[in-house]
């Protein structure tokens, strides 16, 4: 198998710069890395090493922005046309967009198309928002006096993004920005920068003005100092991070040095409940996808599946049954539904966890790597299921970031929402029963910001806000919710006569 560290060099691999002011601009030390693809070791792109430098000059692009008022101020009926010219720009470079994350990130190529799909309806529907905005007026409750709500943009806002969602998390933090008429510095993660940096070239063709959106790459090495930098500094208004807990919680503390708002989209351990009276065929194959979806690397899997006594056995096995039908393989391949995960260091974690879980439950499948010669230098991993898992164990409690699912066993409905609730998270999480009654009694008493009800990520609604309670996070992304995240408000009280 291939390391990350020995790349087979590339001469095609394109080098990415920092997008400051509407311009490409190299680190100010020069230095540049080497980002390895996880499908077979080969260099596959070089990005601007920067550091707090690069961050204070792109911080200081977004505050000149912000503060001439050329983008704040411009007319919405202009920003609704840039936003909507920037979604289809971005459509029209879908394939580019979808393989740079194929080879970067090495998600499944049709994983990538509906993640750039994703990013052109967010830009719609935020386009959309713009045109909408309004504050409110309070005028008859005392007579000699009007009182006005204006909703105005929050200023410059930083953002932190992983690499799991490298397009459509940049964008669900920028689009609702851009309409509320913020300026923005994202800072992506080290393991695929190449679609942010893309897509600020992108929205620059659209017409966003120079400084509105900037860009700043760094190494694994300096993703902390940079973040660290965005996060403390005084010139912006707001931090919107997405990743891990324990780095939320750096960059909270951060933030308290100007009192900036703070918006955390964190970790999860999701639970999807199957009850004995649901559609087990469906249930047991979505179950699957739910956590195999993009190889387990996704914040909302259903990675703790809490099953019914009287159904255990028979939905175990048909579980298993469909998680052998997943295709684990080169992602570029388009019946692929696995590639590999993100890089070694992943890897090797994710396969602790199978140790774990083979000291906490009884391994049904998978734990090992596909047999195919040709898949030896990536990092693959097969659908991994563990049954009879205590919910208490560090199998059902910790984030795994990989295909592998804890099976937990529930006796009837007061269990099931007394084990889901038995979580320092709460993302998400599914319910699968055909009665009305028990599918909104258990979503009422399950503390997570996200249920999905017989069905699991493919309701087909997206435009929700998405956010967490307890440890998953702070704020919403997305909907209207996500746009009020870039507002605040403004009272005006004006005495008549
Ligand atoms: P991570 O926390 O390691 O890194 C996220 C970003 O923070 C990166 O850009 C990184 O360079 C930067 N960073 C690292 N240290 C920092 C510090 N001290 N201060 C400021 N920034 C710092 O997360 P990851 O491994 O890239 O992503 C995986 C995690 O993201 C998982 O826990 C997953 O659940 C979470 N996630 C959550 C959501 C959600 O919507 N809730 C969505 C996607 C991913």
């Amino acid at each position: 198998m291939g390391s990350t560290s020995i790349g087979k060099l590339d001469s095609a691999a394109p080098a990415f710069s920092n997008w400051i002011a509407n311009r490409p601009v190299e680190a100010l030390s020069g230095k540049v890395f080497e980002h390895v693809s996880p499908i077979d070791g080969t260099v596959v792109a070089r990005f601007a090493d920067s550091g707090e430098a690069d961050a204070a000059e792109a911080i200081r692009a977004a505050r000149a922005a912000f503060d001439s008022g050329v983008w704040a101020n411009a007319p919405a009926r202009h920003r609704y046309k840039v936003l909507l010219k920037a979604a289809q720009i971005i459509e029209a470079n879908q394939q580019k967009l979808a393989d740079r994350m194929v080879l970067e990130s090495g998600k499944p190529a049709v994983t990538a198309l509906g993640e750039v799909a994703g990013a052109v309806k967010t830009f719609e529907y935020y386009a959309g928002k713009v045109l909408d905005l309004e504050g409110s007026a309070i005028s008859d409750r005392v007579p000699s006096a009007l009182g006005l709500i204006l909703r105005e943009p929050v200023g410059v806002a930083a953002m932190i993004t992983p690499w799991n969602f490298p397009l459509l998390n940049p964008v669900c933090k920028i689009a609702p920005a851009l309409a509320a008429g913020c300026t923005v510095v994202v800072k992506p993660s080290h393991l695929c920068s190449g679609p942010a940096v893309l897509l600020a070239q992108y929205l620059a063709e659209a017409g966003v003005p120079d400084g509105v959106v900037n860009v700043v790459t760094s190494a694994l090495e300096r993703g902390a100092v940079v973040g660290q930098s965005l996060a403390a500094s005084a010139d912006v208004d707001k931090v919107a991070f997405t990743g891990s807990t324990a780095t939320g919680r750096a960059v909270m503390r951060a933030a308290a040095s100007n009192n900036k708002r703070v918006a955390l989209e964190l970790g999860g351990k999701s639970a999807n409940i199957v009850f004995d009276d649901a559609d087990l065929d469906t249930a047991a194959k979505v179950a699957v996808s739910a956590f195999c979806f993009n190889s387990g690397q996704q914040c909302s899997a259903g990675t703790r599946l809490l099953v019914q006594d009287s159904v255990y056995d028979r939905f175990l096995d048909a579980v298993v049954r469909n998680a052998g039908l997943q295709i684990v393989g080169d992602p570029r391949e388009p019946t692929t539904t696995m590639g590999p995960l993100v890089n070694r260091e992943q890897y090797d974690r994710v396969m602790g966890y199978v140790e774990v879980g083979r000291e906490c439950g009884k391994l049904a499948i998978g734990g090992d790597r596909p047999a195919a010669p040709a898949l030896d230098r990536g990092f693959y991993l097969n659908p991994t299921v563990f049954a009879d898992v205590g919910n208490d164990s560090r199998l059902a409690q910790e984030e795994v970031f990989g295909p592998v699912l804890a099976v937990v066993r529930f006796k009837d409905q007061a269990d099931a929402i007394r084990l889901a609730n038995e979580s320092r998270y709460g993302l998400a999480g599914g319910v699968w029963t055909r009665s009305l009654d028990r599918a909104l009694g258990v979503v009422r008493r399950i503390r997570t910001g996200k249920l999905f009800v017989n069905g699991y990520n493919n309701v087909g609604i997206d435009d929700m806000p998405h956010g967490g309670y307890k440890d998953s996070g702070i704020g919403r992304e997305f909907g209207r919710e996500g746009l009020a995240e870039y507002q605040q408000l403004k009272t005006v009280q004006i005495k008549l006569g």
